[in-house]
């Protein structure tokens, strides 16, 4: 597996589509979302809802961010990063965690959209 340093692009997008490129963040301002194939290479998808207490973006028409880092402990990577202005800064692995994260509603919507 590969860790990515950069981003490769930022796609705005209502719908997510079916299968992720590496190294692209598609965010969905409609439902508050982002989702991007694990920057490790691992290929699972990462979804970060965005909200109060949740992750934020920052896109200033060129780099985007995202806080705060992005932490795959349910995933068996248990890749740990920052997204910072397109760039991947990269954190100790995230001790790992049994049950996944609880998905939300609105993932859960998504995902049923892009299934028709
Ligand atoms: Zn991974």
């Amino acid at each position: 597996m590969t860790r990515r340093r950069q981003l490769a692009d930022v796609v705005f997008t209502t719908v997510i589509p079916r299968g992720l490129d590496a190294g692209v963040l598609y965010v969905s301002i409609e439902y508050a979302t982002a989702i991007h194939s694990c920057m490790c290479g691992c290929g699972r998808e990462v979804v970060t809802p965005f909200g109060r207490g949740s992750w934020r973006i920052c896109y200033d028409g060129e780099g985007i961010s995202l806080s705060p880092s992005v932490g795959n402990g349910a995933l068996p990577c248990r890749s740990h990063y920052f997204i910072r202005d397109s760039r991947i800064i990269w954190l100790d692995a995230e001790a790992p965690r049994s049950v996944p994260e609880p998905r939300s509603l609105l993932w859960r919507l998504l995902r049923r959209l892009r299934k028709n």
